[in-house]
């Protein structure tokens, strides 16, 4: 479908007729998904819009169709008319997305039809943590927060959130700044503060790289499980099809090297099952075999580049890696001499010389040649404007909340994703959340503004890549169901009973800011923003330059191998496709949608290889109790023929306190035993540096299993 036509589709859709459907005298809730039996025959529209379950920022269209729901008047029961949203697609206009969905972003229509959705403010009746809230109007809790926020040192706020960019994110930049706060801060957690902090050490560039892997004839992968739980999972998706079938005749290898046998390394031509934290090793090795051999010609690598590879112990570094020297060396050649050879770098897991170990591998593209170049690595591309001016990042949290007055959590579930800091977050004076469920880090505030669902608000997302500058955008075209407000509404009011007054970054001003940016066709700002409204975002047609720099300090040593008798193993958790970092847990679709590693259901089990398992005599099912230093769960085993002896794994997802029917009291989190001892470049948490002891468990659990194989002692052997 070419854009004209995409307009005529949307064009009669996206005028808002739709936003009276909903009353707010409708209390009731719909199910959960109207049935198909209660859609009134008629035609269907489609808006444009955008998923915010991760930061990939897919733009989406959804379809929505005239319905009825049964609703209580004065006694009686009635059909009201309403405008049933069916169904999630992606924008096929949209560069990052390309038509396509992941499961989360298929699910995010269960968001906004939830039974456990918060209808408005509340206001902590019982002890924080309790969940016990009294329901109160919006005037109440915005005088009563913002005659608090009057009273305090306004240096002492902390506004968490995510790493997202945005009219979001802009709005809040504006509000802190015109009341005194500092900026907002990431949690360091899935916020790939690691990743741009390699980009900048080997490229000099401010984002994350763009990887062509659809015109590669050869991707070694390190570190990143991009078909699975990183970065822009649907984007990446899609140029590895092309990389595969897409171009007659050649069929792009891929090789992918991880401490674990995730989506990508199954989808992998070849597995290199590196140590935990070998990554940085590997690269190294690679590096040098490439340089000493003179495998490959390349003015992109300075000379103390080439110098530091040369300068490795090869020897030691495949040992620091787990792998055997002539693999290390055949993955080299066979890179070196493809035609269009790439390296793509991540930290699925960050450890403590993540940071060092991305740069190193992104390093090799420097050997390779390939910046630039067709297949290669590309530049961020930034997008024009204002908008990226305050982007949110990390700073070192324990001290900040250690010192805070206030918190403001939008956007992020620090209780969950980042446990440990309940014990700071505890003395805050006071603690407000936006989230429109009452999950583990809500239940710990003060108060809880809920914000809209995504599909009830309007907002511009930049997404996290994108192969051009891009704004997606979703505007608002079905009204919001309960009495929630979005965010950046509530900010700019308070930061009106505050005499700040601001103005809020809206779709149509970022649109408007864009005007006459780019090389897109002439025309009026009216138009050009009529037409980005109706095709679901505004995407530069031109890649940024390629300008980079060499870097010319040296590369660090790689961690060496941890080994501890008292904690033997070393343990992984990891983000899900169908959870992320656990933000998606309440819905039931993600909680019935099988593991990818496991075909659990419903529960999230510990990966143990079989020799393990059968030294603590545990089959599939049973439970074990994974013991830290700092702690210790018990979750139900699945012996993973892949997995790598003396490494535990788990996925990220279950085990909320608090999060809805279908998340709360559901398994273990994995993150709520892992040592955050921080990454030495950045100070984020390095969640992947836990070691943990083992012992068969003592609790009855229950493992679901959907494949048949996965259910044998010893699957797939
Ligand atoms: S990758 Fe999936 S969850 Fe992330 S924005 Fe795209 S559809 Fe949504």
């Amino acid at each position: 479908m070419d854009r004209r036509n995409f307009f005529k589709l949307v064009g009669t859709a996206s005028g808002g007729a739709l936003t009276g459907a909903c009353g707010k005298q409708a209390q009731e809730l719909i199910p959960l998904l109207v049935p198909a039996t209660e859609i009134v025959p008629g035609a269907e529209e489609w808006h444009p819009s955008v998923c915010s379950s991760c930061a990939a920022g897919c733009g989406t269209i959804v379809r929505v169709m005239q319905a009825e729901r049964k609703i209580e008047v004065e006694g009686e029961t009635v059909r009201q008319p309403i405008a049933a949203i069916k169904k999630i697609e992606g924008n096929p206009l949209d560069p990052v997305s390309g038509g396509r969905l992941c499961a989360r972003g298929q699910a995010a229509v269960q968001g906004l039809y939830h039974p456990d959705r918060l209808t408005g403010p509340r206001r902590r009746a019982g002890a924080r943590g309790s969940g016990d809230f009294e329901l109160v109007d919006w005037e109440t809790a915005l005088s009563e927060v913002a005659a608090v926020l009057a009273g305090v040192d306004r240096r002492r706020i902390v506004y968490l959130t995510s790493a997202g960019m945005g009219t979001g994110s802009a709005t809040a930049a504006r509000f802190l700044d015109s009341i005194g706060a500092p900026p907002a801060t990431t949690i360091g957690v899935n916020d790939f503060t690691v990743e741009r902090r390699a980009s900048q050490l080997a490229f000099g560039w401010d984002g994350l790289p763009v990887y062509e892997i659809q015109d590669a004839t050869y991707v070694l992968s390190i570190g990143a499980d991009f078909l699975g739980g990183w970065a822009s999972p649907v984007f990446y998706s899609r140029r590895f099809g092309h990389m595969r079938r897409g171009r007659p005749g050649i069929r792009g290898k891929l090789v992918h090297a991880e401490s674990r046998f995730s989506q990508t390394a199954w989808s992998a031509d070849r597995w290199l099952p590196v140590a935990p934290g070998g990554e940085h090793a590997l690269a190294m090795a690679i590096g040098h075999v490439i340089v000493s051999d003179k495998l490959r010609e390349s003015d992109q690598a300075g000379e103390s580049l080439r110098q530091a590879f040369v300068a490795t112990d090869f020897s030691a570094a495949c040992k620091a890696s787990g792998l055997e020297e002539k693999r290390i060396r055949d993955v080299a050649r066979e890179l070196a001499s493809s035609m269009s050879p790439l390296v793509l770098a991540g930290a699925s897991i960050v450890r403590p010389g993540s940071s060092r170990a991305v740069t190193a591998a992104n390093e090799l593209n420097l050997l390779l040649g390939n910046i630039g170049a067709k297949g290669g690595v590309m530049p961020p591309a930034s997008l024009p404007g204002g908008l990226t001016a305050e982007r949110p990042a990390y700073r070192p949290l324990e001290e900040q909340i250690g010192k805070a007055e206030v918190v403001m959590i939008d956007g992020v579930n620090p209780l969950y994703a980042a446990p440990w800091l309940a014990g700071s977050l505890a003395k805050v004076e006071l603690v407000i959340s936006f989230a429109g469920f009452l999950d583990d880090s809500a239940a710990h505030a003060d108060w809880i503004l809920p914000d809209h669902h995504e599909l009830e608000a309007s907002a511009g997302v930049i997404p996290l890549m994108s192969p051009t500058p891009a704004l997606t955008g979703a505007p608002a075209f079905v009204k919001p169901l309960h009495e929630t407000r979005a965010t950046p509404d509530v900010l700019v009011d308070l930061a009106r009973r505050l005499d700040a007054a601001i103005e809020p970054v809206t779709l149509d001003s970022a649109y408007a800011s864009l005007h006459g940016q780019g090389t897109d066709e002439e025309s009026t700002p009216a138009d050009f923003i009529d037409q980005a409204r109706r095709q679901g975002g505004w995407w530069e047609r031109e890649r940024p330059a390629d300008a980079h720099r060499t870097r010319t300090e040296p590369l660090g040593d790689w961690d060496p191998p941890v080994s501890d008798p008292a904690y033997p193993f070393a343990f992984q958790p990891y983000p899900t496709l169908q959870f992320g970092f656990g933000g998606e847990s309440h819905l039931p679709w993600l909680q019935q949608l099988p593991d990818p590693a496991s075909s659990a259901v419903w529960n999230l089990p510990v990966e143990v290889d079989p020799a393990t398992a059968e030294q603590l005599d545990v089959r599939n099912g049973d439970t074990l109790r994974v013991i830290s230093p700092s702690g210790e769960l018990e979750a139900p085993v699945y012996v993973n023929p892949a997995a790598i002896p003396g490494v535990v794994s788990m996925p990220i997802g279950q085990g909320h306190g608090t999060f809805g029917r279908y998340a709360s009291g559901q398994g273990a989190n994995p993150l709520s035993i892992v040592d955050p001892v921080p990454e030495q470049e950045t100070g984020v948490p390095a969640f992947g540096a836990t070691r943990v002891r083992l012992e068969k468990g003592t609790t009855k659990q229950r493992l679901v299993q959907y494949a048949a194989v996965d259910r044998q002692p010893h699957p797939h052997r």
